[in-house]
């Protein structure tokens, strides 16, 4: 028999891959994308196979080194776990991202948390003789046969031990593929009592003996109205979710449990239960899914038209579907995705994050039911791999999930849409590989021959560029749906707010010095208000009418910027022109893109004030205000310290779209997720905090920020109202926002991005040096840039700098920014050529060292902090 090696992606090990031989008993097993274990060094790794070779070539290729191949101990998979599309697209990651191959192959399992030694296997076979008869050729797959007849089925774990750790899986799966045995998956731990609830499910057959029964208790002498009203409410509704909730229920009803139970006990319906997380995320008001019929208007069929066509070409292509919220975007995706299901292709949604996006979920299952598949880390291990191997087994479906679901196992994928396209949760930032959902979809659809919708009522800077060029064809939905007006926005000048201020307090000191007749003063001038004037009678006003106010204060504890409290002024960074980054420890000033350090101004070089100083209000701050001026208003606030349990950004959000509360505070969360249609008024504490964040983004994030919150506002018949505080009200961004004009800002945005050739002119990667001691990892920043002297004309670098959050839960970060011109660099290749070159130099020279600083490489950072 011929040989056969593989070459392994280890994750967690070096970036690059291993070769190992496989034992004749493996070899039909061995196939690319198939999970293999392997010994490594002292310890037992899974490992993919990435790549195959007969004997000749390899053997040719490694002359002497053959001897010390080792062989692979066995195979995890009857069927490669990857699809070439997937292995291809994992091998892209890899590449762009400048990611070990091993990571990228576990980021995209993630989802389907598979775990190799949880099994339980039994015997499947009618005639175990019959079996091992046709067996008798293979001693371990008769062995394993022998050892369950005797003992029973076991866990793969279990038959490890009795029979040695010597292949195990191959021979297994073999067996399972005759059907002489049957290998399930160990059920999940039972989740904790308090996560689930109990709920009655309701099906059509169900629906009918509620109807029946009830039908029979109105006509009878014997009265059980508690009973009565229940199945009142479980047949009442047109559109019952498939199950309800037992305290939602009774609450409905007005019944209590015991006439629950008496049904019970009749078999009339059953009790069971459920986990609360699903209930909580997707089956939230179930009232709010409506029932009409919907037919598209002009626009909307426009654009479907527009998508039906390449779908039925099989042509690859991106849309961007442009329209603010409530334009019927997802509508759109609702009808190409039944196109899309029709073609027995499958398709994959995009949210930025699920569990702030509850109704969607809920819509789409309310359309295309048990077709949809959700994705979510949120998920139990079982929930997870249960869906994971759902995606995988049926032959079309739709997947709903965040970033991550972009790898979910579909075999046709036919459309990728993604919701939001903006939102830069849909970068990985916080491990490897670093990448960019949206950007993945797209190489995912072109190999696919896909098409993939990008939605937005913001588009990113990037993608409107990519439509402006024709790379994306551009659909327009310019109205909403309910012709509903866009709020009215108003700009409150603070610093005019301030002046005034001063000015009744100068003349209040005048009169009392002329009453005291000239004794010194003692009283300081009034600080800086949080609150103007204007916001605060608007407040007032909706407290009194009993409408809904949501404020939002973007505050990012750390970044602070200076500025003049009387002018606006800002320290910025003339190279960069981003703000400057206080140092409250060092006292200093620092440009964090190029490394500028100065010392910040002592007078305003524009107004004289001395007044200066750094600036920033948290969301609690706010919060003691509000409940200072308005102790009798209901505050609800939602920031990361409030949202830390599972579950309770719901509980927020329904809580204050119950009316349980009269102000929503927040960060950015609040921005997303469910509509309320009290609210009436949304406030902006300080545009400023978003606008001055040492980003070249931030221009962009405000917009798309401020345009979403101020979307809050008047959902309903009502009109609603956006109030923005700024230090900053002749800003453009400002301007644009209050118009509700996109293109503008867009037109004025991108002249600023080309002046300074920042993306989409350019391509940034982001190289971030960590660690415990300063001057060790600043030490390793110049070290890196030593590797950086070749073909640096062609591209530009900059730093080391500090970066903007300099040190974060006690390490320090060193920032280098290598940036090329498209012009000069197309397709990005000698930039990826030259770090690519430089990260292996670095990693070379620092090979047997110490690890006490780490290096972070971020292909197309969303973030510059
Ligand atoms: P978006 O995704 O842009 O926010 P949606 O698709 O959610 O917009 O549409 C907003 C609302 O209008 C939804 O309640 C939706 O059911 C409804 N809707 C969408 N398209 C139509 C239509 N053509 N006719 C009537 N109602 C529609
Ligand atoms: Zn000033
Ligand atoms: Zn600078």
């Amino acid at each position: 028999m011929n040989e056969l090696y593989v070459e392994l992606a280890i994750p967690g090990t070096a970036d690059k891959l291993y070769t190992y031989s496989v034992p004749a008993e493996l070899m039909p097993a061995a196939r690319r994308g198939a999970r293999v274990i392997a010994s490594f060094g002292k310890r037992t790794v899974i490992g993919f196979i990435v790549e195959t070779s007969a004997e000749s070539q390899t053997a040719a290729e490694r002359g002497r080194s053959i001897p010390h191949i080792k062989p692979i101990q066995d195979v995890l998979d009857v069927e490669p776990i990857l699809s070439e599309q997937l292995l291809n697209l994992t091998s892209w990651i890899a590449e762009y991202y400048l990611a070990p191959l091993g990571e990228v192959l576990k980021a995209v399992l993630v989802q389907g948390a598979v775990r190799p030694g949880k099994r339980i296997v039994s015997l499947e076979a009618p005639s175990l003789q019959a079996a091992m008869q046709q067996v008798a050729h293979a001693p371990r797959q008769a062995e394993i046969l022998r050892e369950l007849s005797q003992r029973g089925p076991a866990t793969i774990q279990q038959l490890k031990k009795h029979l040695g750790a010597r292949a195990i899986y191959s021979p297994l799966n073999e067996l399972a593929r005759r059907g002489f045995v049957r290998i399930l998956e160990e059920q999940p731990k039972p989740q904790l009592k308090s996560k689930t609830e109990a709920v009655i499910e309701v099906t059509p057959e169900s629906r009918q003996i509620f109807e029946q029964h009830l039908a029979l208790l109105e006509a009878s002498s014997r009265r059980s109205p508690g009973q009565a009203a229940i199945l009142r409410a479980l047949t009442s509704t047109i559109n019952l979710p498939s199950a309800i909730a037992v305290t939602d229920l009774l609450k409905q009803s007005g019944s209590a449990l015991s006439a629950l139970r008496a049904l019970a006990r009749k078999r009339i319906l059953t009790i069971t239960s459920r986990e609360v997380i699903r209930k909580t995320e997707f089956d939230l008001y179930p009232s709010s899914l409506g029932t009409i019929e919907i037919t598209l208007n002009d626009y909307q069929r426009n654009a479907f038209e527009c998508i039906r066509q390449s779908l039925e070409e099989n042509k690859f292509q991106t849309f961007l579907l442009h329209g603010v919220t409530g334009s019927g975007k997802t509508q759109v995706y609702i009808e190409s995705m039944h196109e899309a299901l029709a073609r027995k292709r499958s398709a994959i949604l995009l949210v930025p994050e699920i569990s702030l996006t509850p109704q969607i979920v809920r819509r789409f299952k309310y359309h295309f039911g048990e077709n949809v598949i959700v994705l979510h880390s949120r998920m139990s291990i079982g929930e997870r791999y249960d869906a994971w191997r759902a995606a995988w087994e049926r032959e079309s479906s739709i997947v709903i999930g965040p970033r991550s679901a972009i790898f979910a196992p579909l075999r046709n994928v036919g459309l990728i849409v993604v919701d939001e396209e903006q939102e830069p949760s849909y970068k990985q930032a916080d491990q490897a590989p670093r990448y960019h959902a949206r950007d993945v979809a797209i190489v995912r659809a072109a190999a696919a021959h896909a098409v993939v919708i990008l939605g937005s009522a913001t588009p990113s800077l990037e993608t409107y560029t990519n439509a402006v060029n024709n790379k994306y064809s551009l659909l327009e939905l310019p109205e909403r749906i309910d012709t509903a007006k866009l709020p009215e926005v108003k700009i409150v000048d603070m610093l005019a707010e301030r002046q005034r201020k001063l000015e009744e307090f100068r003349e209040a000191e005048r009169q009392r010095k002329k009453e005291a007749d000239g004794q010194p003063h003692t009283k300081k001038p009034p600080e800086r208000d949080i609150l103007s004037d204007t916001l605060r009678r608007k407040i007032s006003d909706r407290l009194e009418k009993n409408e809904g106010i949501i404020l939002l204060q973007n505050r990012r504890g750390f970044a602070s910027y200076v500025e003049c409290p009387d002018c606006g002024w800002v320290e910025m960074c003339e190279n960069c022109n981003i703000s400057l980054t206080y140092h409250a420890t060092k006292k200093h000033l620092r440009c964090h893109y190029c490394g500028l350090v100065r010392s910040p101004a002592e007078t305003c070089p524009q107004c004289r004030s001395a007044e200066i100083r750094y600036h920033g209000v948290g969301t609690q701050r706010v919060e003691e205000e509000l409940a200072r001026s308005f102790p009798k208003a209901r505050l609800l606030r939602m920031d990361l310290d409030t949202t830390t349990r599972r579950g309770s950004h719901d509980a927020i959000l329904k809580k204050f779209s119950e009316g349980e509360a009269d102000i929503l505070l927040g960060t950015q969360m609040i921005a997303k997720g469910l509509d309320f249609s009290r609210v009436t008024l949304v406030g902006v504490i300080s545009a400023d905090t978003q606008m001055l964040l040492p980003d070249f983004r931030a221009s962009e994030r405000t917009f798309q920020l401020l345009t979403q919150v101020a979307g809050r506002a008047g959902r309903s018949a009502l009109r609603g109202e956006v109030i923005i505080q700024t230090g900053q009200p002749d800003n453009p961004t400002l301007r644009y926002i209050a118009a509700h004009d996109y293109i503008g800002f867009y037109r004025d945005e991108i002249e600023h991005r080309k002046e300074l050739c920042y993306p989409p002119f350019s391509r940034i990667i982001l190289i971030e040096f960590r660690g415990k001691q300063d001057e060790e990892v600043m030490h390793h920043a110049s070290e890196f840039m030593e590797n950086l002297t070749e073909r640096r004309q062609s591209i530009q670098v900059l730093g080391p700098a500090s970066a903007a959050l300099s040190k974060l839960k006690g390490v320090y970060r060193w920032h280098i920014i290598l940036k090329s011109l498209k012009t000069d660099d197309p397709g990005g290749h000698i930039l990826h050529k030259v770090c690519h070159e430089a990260v292996h130099l670095y990693r070379n020279s620092r090979a047997g060292k110490s690890r006490s600083v780490k290096m972070i490489i971020d292909v197309d950072p969303a973030s510059m902090m």
